[in-house]
């Protein structure tokens, strides 16, 4: 049996990206389904949660759903560095709670969300343009028309690759997590840990989630190493190296693994009656490899341009553009700036992160955030580079701002 349905807007994926524009398309008066695959929001966790409290704050989020980070330290295999901050700026998501209170939200917006509704394919018109998608709902076959499809399928990109217009990801990180039970936990402090027993192309990370709870991962770029990066986690905490020995007796809660694009902002993400969001578009700060309040914002813009495009009645390329527009505005010359550096970190040696923590320690708790948040464009690279008070700082800045130019 075939069951059709048909909306204004339909989005495929129930993270973050797409939880986000449903709920923003639905508030500006159009009709939206969400399709997610998994039994429920959130069913696997495929990230550490890190964020920052401005946004969480901007966006809503109850405080109930994150742990506050005030301090940062920086292990390499010789060196560790700590900033402290007098306040909390960084937060450590409880994933599963945020990203079911963002479909809850869009739900309580009038969103139909359908779960275990896995998309496999699209529908075109004579044009070739997309009209619809379809699938399976639990057995049954599903097709869904819509005006306007957003695809915020995360990594796999599935709408955007059933089109033929992007093919799998070259450059992207790996990452394989434990959320565990942990003896000692400073729950003020995430620690990463960089250098090659760490990870090769990549770093490890702890991230206190609680009183007693942390997650312990390490995530690898590919094509760069060959390291995969559950069996490297499974050394660290059999090893118990570096600042994992601090937590005492850890005893594993749940598994989390997942992929992150890192191919910069190649994807082009507006075509007649479609929307790349999230993952899927490539919106993530490369250094750190975050991507959820991109996704989130982002996700928030293409929800409100998909309605006025629709409620306008033209929903082609054009209608959209302006949604790729301000998202690149926001966000495309620091993702350079970033890339700059992660280039520069990705080449480095043990001795020579030993080296880069002695730089990182002289920058103030919001100079080192802006940076690792990729929150600094050219210009103020260019200002790190000559006016910062520390040499080091200015030499570090001077050599990644040169580099690539
Ligand atoms: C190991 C790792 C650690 C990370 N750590 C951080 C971090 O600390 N902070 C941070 O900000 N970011 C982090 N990220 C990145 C962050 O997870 C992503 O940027 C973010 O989740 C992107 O959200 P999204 O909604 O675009 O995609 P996703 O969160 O991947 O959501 C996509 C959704 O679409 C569904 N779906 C996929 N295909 C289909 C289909 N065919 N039909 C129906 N549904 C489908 C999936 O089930 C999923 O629910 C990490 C990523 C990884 C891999």
């Amino acid at each position: 049996m075939t069951t059709e349905y048909q909306y204004d807007l339909v989005v495929v994926g129930g993270g973050p990206a797409g939880s986000s524009a449903a709920y923003e398309a639905s508030k500006n008066g159009i009709r939206v389904a969400l399709l997610e695959k998994e039994e429920t929001i959130a069913q696997s966790v495929r990230t550490s949660g890190v964020t920052w409290i401005q946004n969480i704050k901007e966006f809503g989020i109850p405080d109930d759903c994150y742990n506050p980070i005030k301090n940062y330290t920086f292990c390499s295999p010789n060196n560790e560095i700590t900033i402290k901050d007098k306040i909390p700026q960084a937060a450590v998501l409880d994933v599963r709670k945020t990203y079911r209170w963002l479909a809850e939200q869009a739900k309580n917006q009038g969103v139909d969300i359908f779960l275990k509704t896995n998309i496999k394919n699209v529908i075109k018109n004579k044009d070739g343009d997309i009209v619809g998608v379809t699938g399976t709902n639990k057995e049954e076959e599903v097709i869904f028309h819509a005006k306007i499809i957003v695809d915020a399928s995360g990594f796999s990109s599935t709408i955007s690759r059933a089109m033929g217009f992007v093919s799998q990801w070259k450059r992207f990180g790996v990452g394989a997590e434990y959320e565990m039970k942990a003896e000692h936990v400073d729950k003020d402090t995430w620690y990463l840990m960089v250098g090659q027993k760490y990870s090769p192309a990549g770093y490890a990370w702890i991230f206190p989630v609680g009183k007693n709870i942390v997650r312990i991962g390490v995530g690898v770029g590919k094509p760069e190493s060959s390291v995969d990066p559950t069996e490297k986690l499974n050394e660290l905490i059999k090893s118990k190296i570096g600042p994992i020995k601090k937590l005492g007796k850890i005893t594993p809660i749940e598994f989390h693994y997942g992929l992150i694009p890192n191919d910069g902002l190649s994807r082009k993400t507006v075509y007649n009656n479609l929307i790349l969001v999230g993952d899927s578009a490539g919106q993530a700060n490369p250094l750190v490899l975050e991507g959820i309040r991109y996704a989130i914002k982002f996700g928030r813009i293409a929800g409100k341009i998909s309605a006025d495009a629709i409620k306008s009645g033209k929903t082609d390329e054009l209608a959209l553009s302006p949604y790729e527009k301000n998202w690149k505005k926001a966000i495309e010359s620091k993702i350079k700036s970033a890339g700059k550096i992660q280039d520069r970190w990705i080449g480095l040696s043990d001795e020579q992160w030993d080296e880069e923590l002695n730089i990182i320690k002289e920058l103030k708790p919001n100079e080192f955030l802006d940076f690792i948040k990729a929150d600094f464009g050219l210009i103020d690279m260019i200002k790190m580079a000559t006016r910062h008070p520390k040499l080091v700082v200015r030499q570090l800045f001077s050599l990644v701002k040169t580099k690539n130019n």
